[in-house]
């Protein structure tokens, strides 16, 4: 039988709770046992999809289409962990479906309240999870201890030891320990009410791990242990780590943390700890032997968090070539700027964003421009692919006001236009092609290249406009070719110049398939080019 995990934070919001679920995923994953993540988001929003990148972070896309909140972005990276729908739950999502069973009459016109329905649904979400062939489930738990919108969590979670039995059950709590500068001392009394509410709820925490400027004495883990009683040795520290977020399991580690788990919770399949490849992975990133800038452009470059996975695939595909990459933020507007513009010259390489709805689109197309006239290796990812696409139609095939149906409706040369509907399923009232789906590439193309000569992959999507097929017969004459195409070669989804080192743009997203160890096809490619480039430029 699988057991449980149940992650919570208290003190302050944003203490890495995701990270530090994802990083015990990986601990566990490396000790032989097969593990599943999932979060429970406070909000009430039912399509995490919507939620503004400027306020959020990026909306995260799995496999099976369902947008999520980037935390899960961690998970994939950490672990080899299969997510689906059952992994991201928001409190709207949890009522609806509440609703759905209230309109199906399965509750057979009893009153509805949060305690039974809403936890029983919030249980029966975590259990769905414990297939047979799962060892752990670990379930982060949003929000913050004493916020209004997490009591039903707290609740469900703690019923559910009542359920599966307490020695099946782990309650691990993340918390802040503020290191006071004028008094050069650590405080734990946030800490001791954070837990104290915990105890109120019904939760006594197992494991206790402290977020921390400054490292924690023994007599301060035996305090911090004594005031919310649980056994020093399980009062952890995870101190921050200014460096890489890819040390952080390495820590806890240190502090036992996967041994303490594995032996509270029973588990005596788990295997000694081999970290080899993680070891490997930050002794690199600790030391680099060059050096290169790569421009990220998109409207939300301006906030932390909005280009997650586009910031971590870069920086894995660095990993792997040695490499560090100085990333400069450019907000797409700021592109039409003539500073910006000469900045943006001096790069080795430029990534242009996906975007939904946003209307910047003229920055985007100039940075397209930059990189395709200064042979600047290029990266195009969803609406960059689409600005590439009229950039190249504007510019070089001279089609007057060239665009996107999405930000001209009445343009002269629609070369994007909307997708068709017999091929995509309606999401969030329109036509959206959402999810993973298979690409076929041209052989002997640089994405055919870059994918190490596979001819298949299957990457995810996230798309309402798509290439305008009318145009196609033209396209194909020029020197931006058609490389990457759906199955049945009706969809667009990647071209490239061939007049140029390396420019490529793809209607999917590579940034959602990358992870440490093994970075993504296409952001190794760029940075290989991009090193290829600033070592020619330095000669
Ligand atoms: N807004 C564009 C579309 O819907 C591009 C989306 C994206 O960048 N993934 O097609």
């Amino acid at each position: 039988m699988a057991k449980f995990i149940f992650v919570t934070g208290g003190v302050v919001s944003s203490l890495g709770k995701g990270l530090t679920c994802a990083s015990i995923g990986m601990l566990l994953e490396h000790r032989g046992l097969s593990v599943r993540l999932q979060k429970f988001d406070p909000y009430i929003n039912v399509n995490p999809g919507l939620l503004s990148p400027a306020q959020h972070g990026e909306v995260y896309v799995l496999d099976d289409g369902s947008t999520t909140d980037l935390d899960l972005g961690h998970y994939e990276r950490f672990t080899n962990t299969k997510l689906t729908w059952y992994s991201s739950w928001t409190t709207g999502q949890i009522y609806q479906r509440v609703f759905e069973k209230e309109n199906r009459g399965e509750y057979q016109g009893a009153t509805i309240q949060v305690i039974p329905h809403i936890t029983d649904e919030i249980k029966h979400c975590i259990k769905r999870l414990a297939s047979s062939d799962i060892d752990v489930v670990i379930t982060e738990i949003g929000g913050t201890v004493g916020d209004i919108e997490s009591l039903p969590h707290m609740e469900a979670i703690r019923q559910f030891a009542l359920d599966v039995g307490k020695e099946n059950c782990l309650y691990i709590h993340l918390t802040l320990i503020p290191f006071l500068k004028a008094a050069k001392e650590l405080k734990t009394k946030p800490t001791q009410y954070s837990v104290g509410q915990l105890r109120q709820i019904g939760i006594q925490p197992d494991i206790l791990i402290c977020r921390t400027e400054v490292s924690l004495s023994q007599e301060e883990r035996m305090k911090i242990g004594l005031f919310c009683n649980i056994a020093t040795d399980a009062v952890i520290e995870e101190k921050d780590k200014d460096f890489s977020i890819y040390e952080v399991p390495l820590s806890l580690t240190e502090n036992k943390l996967d041994q303490i788990i594995v032996d509270k919770l029973h588990i005596t399949k788990a295997a000694p700890l081999d970290l080899t490849d993680w070891r490997e992975l930050t002794r690199k990133l600790r030391n680099p032997q060059h050096e290169i800038t790569v421009a990220v452009v998109g409207e939300f470059a301006g906030y932390r968090d909005a280009y997650k996975s586009t910031y971590e695939a870069l920086e894995h595909a660095g990993v792997q070539c040695n490499t560090r990459i100085r990333i400069l933020w450019k907000p797409s507007r700021e592109v039409l700027l003539p500073d910006t513009k000469y900045e943006l010259n001096k790069v080795n390489a430029i990534v242009v964003s996906g975007s939904f709805g946003e209307s910047e689109i003229d920055g985007k197309i100039e940075s397209v421009r930059i990189a395709r006239e200064n042979n600047i290796p290029f990266l195009g990812i969803g609406l960059g692919m689409q600005a590439a696409i009229i950039e190249f139609a504007r510019n070089v095939m001279c089609l007057e006001n060239a665009n996107s149906t999405e930000y001209d409706k009445d343009s002269a040369n629609p070369v994007i236009s909307l997708l068709d509907e017999r091929r995509t399923y309606i999401r969030d009232g329109g036509t959206l092609k959402i999810g993973a789906d298979t690409t076929v590439f041209k052989v002997g193309s640089k994405i055919y290249d870059a994918y190490d000569k596979n001819q298949l992959a299957y990457e995810r999507f996230r798309h309402r406009y798509e290439f305008n097929n009318q145009y196609r017969e033209q396209l194909e004459r020029s020197e931006m070719q058609i490389t990457a195409m759906s199955p049945d070669s009706l969809l667009v989804q990647g071209v490239e110049l061939l007049n140029h080192d390396w420019f490529v743009g793809v209607q999917y997203h590579p940034e959602f398939k990358s992870q440490p160890t093994k970075p993504h096809p296409l952001f190794l490619a760029l940075v290989n080019a991009a090193i290829k480039m600033s070592s020619k430029n330095k000669n």
